[in-house]
């Protein structure tokens, strides 16, 4: 049913230009990511960070060099596979006019909603206290356009509750906990290694400081890879 990888995805010396830019945004990128591992890009603004997230989640593809998941080619017709694998947390939320716990279960029918697996979901993306505390109806909340409104972290959390429900194997986050305090954003790190110890994070930071139990971090400028190493490695270059 899943893509059984079982080693490593590759990014073999991967270009990507955008149309009708004169630079590329990802120039002749070479990377393993190795499964369980925790790894994270920073680097400044517009040095390719969302850009490689991007090509790793297929919505983007490369313009030449290729993306292997365990020594195979990622393609058109074996991406299907590949996403069932991963749980994609983007910046924004998109957020159905329904329910807390069908926005976790995105795409689930309300009666296909597994409430034990939100609430498994929820505690460790830091969401339960709030929503059982702060909504009035709890999970059952209707939020959305024409319901509660939620603020930014909020929504950041439901966002990470919603990749987390379906247990991926790796989780993609870019920049997912940016609007979260730093006492908040440290619990779900710490949450994320406790109860997924074996899961592999992918994960787009803006400051380096969230990432410093990372097992790799990769600093990128102008669409390279310039350093790659662990937080004290980093911080004595
Ligand atoms: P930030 O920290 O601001 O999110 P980033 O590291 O994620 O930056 P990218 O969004 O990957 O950077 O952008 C890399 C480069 O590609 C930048 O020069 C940017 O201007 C360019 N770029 C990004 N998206 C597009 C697009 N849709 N079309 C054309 N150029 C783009
Ligand atoms: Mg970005």
């Amino acid at each position: 049913d899943r893509l059984g990888w079982s080693r490593h995805i590759r990014f073999e010396n991967v270009v990507f230009r955008y149309d009708g830019a004169d630079e590329p945004a990802i120039r002749h990128l070479d990377l393993t990511i190795a499964k369980g591992q925790r790894v994270a890009f920073v680097g400044s603004t517009g040095s390719g960070k969302s850009t490689l997230i991007d090509l790793l989640i297929g919505l983007l593809t490369p313009t030449s060099g290729r993306i292997l998941i365990d020594d195979v080619p990622l393609t058109y017709d074996n991406m299907h596979l590949w996403r069932q694998a991963m749980g994609y947390v983007p910046q924004e939320l998109f957020l159905l006019d329904s329910s807390i716990a069908e926005n976790v279960a995105f795409g689930c029918e309300a009666d296909e909603v597994d409430r034990a697996r939100v609430l498994r979901a929820a505690e460790i993306a830091q969401a339960r206290d709030f929503v059982e505390t702060g909504q009035a109806e709890g999970f059952d909340t209707v939020v959305g356009e024409r319901g509660v409104r939620l603020s930014g972290g909020q929504r950041q959390r439901l966002a990470l509750a919603r990749a987390l429900y379906f247990e991926p194997n790796v989780l993609i986050l870019d920049e997912a906990t940016s609007a979260l305090d730093p006492v908040t954003e440290r619990k779900v790190t710490e949450a994320l290694r406790r109860d997924s110890a074996d899961m592999t994070v992918i994960t787009v930071a803006h400051r380096i400081g969230t990432v410093r139990d990372y097992d790799v971090i990769h600093y990128m400028e102008h669409g390279r890879i310039l350093f790659s190493g662990d937080y004290d490695s980093l911080i004595a270059t």
